[in-house]
């Protein structure tokens, strides 16, 4: 079908069948290679829904003041070393986190995926990555960390290092010349993003989570508490966006789908939470108040089994009850009527407090 535009002397004659066809061509992988980057006809609708809840979660690390997480840190009596050691290991591991999953987006996943409006919502999940890394250098600067010590996390923390490898391998292997049309390379791909979204966003994220939000009900850091919130909103997000992108992956190449690779998965989200366990025993080598080691370890159980049935696959450990319900709580942020408003004041006492600060030094 094709309909002609007259205006003035000119004729335009614009074909129909053949933007249905490029429509038709939209796909995850083997799509239609374009510079255009033509979002409408929308063809993957949740991506585009999800890239606007996620501007709508926009926050800035500057917006929160840091004056009694300061306070706190300097002083011996308001909260114990098990704490403070706590929030150096959720500084120390996020600040390469944040960035090996955006690397991982911007290098791997956004340059293999073809539909324009996935990689839309892959440019926000990669921004937010930013916002992430900006908040640990916000952390950092105002509690006066030293950022070498922070680096050296990375590598000295042998939990922290073997995490951040677990990654790491499976975005190496696939970079942008990758050929997709083999089912051995759609395997890596789908396994990269259920990697990073459910094991890495979706599970191994959650240890930190759990601690530092106790601590955060607990009024202890509560800037950084409000911080990891926020992050933690944004990684719901980023989990749905993965888990959304694997399930369309598999339904477009469901010869990949086969028991040996689900079983591979199951395996790969097991080895998963071992690293995240003893992870945890590192972050709490004792209990503290409020804080119990199993609850924890017991939590990642539960959390690895929700990404797993979110994906389709049969869980590792099954049954296990929520041990931490006021985590689900605290991630319903919308609750907060007045964040918006109490924004630009807190923004003008978080700058009062840095002015204080330069005192200080
Ligand atoms: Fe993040
Ligand atoms: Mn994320």
């Amino acid at each position: 079908m094709q309909k002609s535009f007259q205006v003035g002397a000119k004729t335009f004659i614009l074909d129909q069948d053949k933007a249905e066809a490029a429509f038709a061509a939209k796909k995850v992988i083997n799509g239609r290679e374009t510079m255009t980057f033509n979002l409408l006809p929308l063809k993957y609708q949740w991506s585009y829904d999800l890239y606007r809840t996620m501007k709508a979660n926009h926050w800035e690390p500057e917006d929160i003041p840091m004056g009694k997480d300061i306070e706190q840190w300097r002083d011996a009596k308001l909260v114990s070393d098990v704490e403070r050691w706590i929030i150096r290991m959720g500084i120390g591991y996020f600040s390469a986190a944040e960035g090996i999953v955006g690397d991982n987006i911007q290098h791997v996943v956004r340059e293999l995926v073809t539909a324009p409006e996935l990689k839309l919502v892959l440019g926000r999940h990669a921004h937010e990555e930013n916002i992430h890394a900006d908040s640990l250098l916000y952390m950092i600067s105002s509690l006066g960390i030293n950022p070498h010590e922070c680096e050296a996390m990375f590598e000295d923390v042998d939990t922290i290092v073997k995490k951040n490898e677990f990654v790491t391998r499976i975005s190496k292997d696939l970079r942008r010349d990758i050929d997709l049309t083999k089912p051995e390379n759609k395997k890596l791909l789908a396994k990269n993003i259920f990697v990073f979204g459910q094991c890495m966003e979706g599970t191994q994220f959650y240890g930190l989570f759990g601690m530092i939000l106790s601590l955060y009900r607990q009024n202890k850091f509560p800037g950084i508490g409000q911080m990891f919130r926020y992050t933690l909103r944004d990684e719901s997000n980023h989990i749905e966006v993965f888990r959304n992108l694997f399930m369309d992956l598999i339904e477009e190449n469901r010869e990949i789908w086969t028991a040996e690779f689900k079983e591979e998965l199951r395996q790969t989200m097991a080895e998963a939470i071992q690293l995240e366990k003893d992870f945890i025993r590192d972050c709490l080598p004792v209990n503290a108040v409020g804080l119990a080691v199993d609850e924890f370890v017991t939590y990642i159980d539960y959390i690895a089994d929700r990404r797993l049935e979110g994906v389709g696959l049969a869980p590792l450990s099954g049954g296990i009850k929520n041990p931490l319900p006021w985590l689900a709580e605290m991630m319903d942020i919308k609750k907060e009527q007045n964040f918006f408003e109490g924004r630009v004041t807190e923004y003008q006492k978080a700058s009062a407090l840095n002015v204080a600060k330069d005192d200080d030094l």
